[in-house]
């Protein structure tokens, strides 16, 4: 999201020179300001034992979600877990919680009885005594995910199938005095990596994806660009979950001024200059530009990669050749 290299339009590939001299500027995607500390989002492949806790770890608990996982939290819970530090009850109360968000995500349309397994496992944490901060704030996260899946929200608000809504992934309220609304038809569709400075691979949770769009949305906010929401509009994880980011509503930020006129910015979670896109976002990708170009009426060849904007390492050349397919 750097905007150095003033360029509008053009084929963005022709100026090679310039592109060695602003490349070097313009690698990262993403605002590298420094975000505020975000809630811990959990995610279930790390154990973290708190100072003055229990220091035996359960065996689940640095395991990455699986069913086979779900099952063994769930027998501790009946079992071990009723001489267990309160700390790791809670924990497995949770996890089970966002395990079963996680797949009721997956197939919304297949668990009604997942989320109201998930919803209880959650009020049980809300409920908790001894429940850290921490984890209640994922407690709170996972039942506004699973109130868009009762609602509907995990498909639609603008009618796009499969988008999960800003509350899945625990967005801040934009600040629309910063923000534009977008008057112009939708004419272009461009595509983003999000190359974000020293992030971490993502671990498949939706918990994890929700913190990662948590700290863009901060870079965006609180950086120098000093933006009204996270730029884009859509988001892409490695699983090959969309989520909704800016709202249509709003002229995006995420190509350089009047680039943003009529153009819906999607950004993939990575950094395709390092490696490669998961065939899953790939797919996703295809599918929200297919959805978009129809339901927006935005041109066929209308599909750009950011570079074709302004000189930019973004969206990565292993993402690249994804878009060749509409020139
Ligand atoms: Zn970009």
């Amino acid at each position: 999201m750097k905007h150095r290299g003033i360029r509008f339009g053009g084929s963005g590939r022709g100026n090679m020179l310039a592109a060695g001299i602003w490349g070097l500027f313009a690698l990262a995607c993403a605002s590298p300001g420094s975000s505020p500390p975000q809630p811990d989002a959990g995610p279930d492949y790390r154990v973290s034992v708190p100072s003055g806790r229990d220091g035996r770890v359960p065996i689940w608990a640095g395991r990455p979600l699986t069913w086979d996982k779900l099952g063994l939290v769930s027998d501790w819970l009946q079992n071990s877990g009723t001489r267990a530090d309160d700390y790791w009850v809670v924990e497995g109360h949770l996890q089970l919680a966002e395990g079963r968000l996680h797949y009721a995500l997956l197939e919304p349309k297949l668990e009604a009885s997942r989320t109201v397994a998930a919803s209880a496992g959650f009020q049980r944490v809300l409920a908790h005594p001894r429940s850290t901060s921490s984890q209640r704030q994922r407690a709170e996260l996972g039942l506004n995910s699973l109130g868009g899946v009762g609602r509907g929200e995990s498909t639609p608000a603008g009618g796009l199938p499969g988008v999960l809504a800003r509350s899945a992934w625990g967005a801040r309220r934009p600040n629309t005095s910063r923000m534009d609304l977008a008057r112009a038809p939708w004419a272009w569709i461009t595509v983003h990596h999000s190359a974000e400075p020293g992030a971490a691979p993502l671990n498949g949770s939706l918990a994890d994806t929700a913190r990662a769009l948590r700290d863009i949305q901060s870079a965006h906010m609180n950086g120098p660009e000093n933006m009204g929401d996270i730029g884009y509009h859509f988001l892409i994880d490695p699983s090959g979950r969309v989520l909704q980011g800016r709202d249509l509503r709003f002229r995006g930020a995420h190509a350089y001024r009047a680039n943003n006129i009529g153009n819906v910015g999607i950004c993939l979670i990575g950094n395709f200059e390092h490696e490669r896109p998961t065939k899953a976002a790939v797919e996703a990708m295809h599918g929200l530009i297919d959805v978009l170009r129809s339901q927006l009426h935005v041109p066929a060849n209308h599909i750009r990669g950011h570079d074709e904007w302004r000189v930019t390492a973004c969206p990565g050349r292993y993402l690249r050749p994804h878009l060749a397919r509409y020139k």
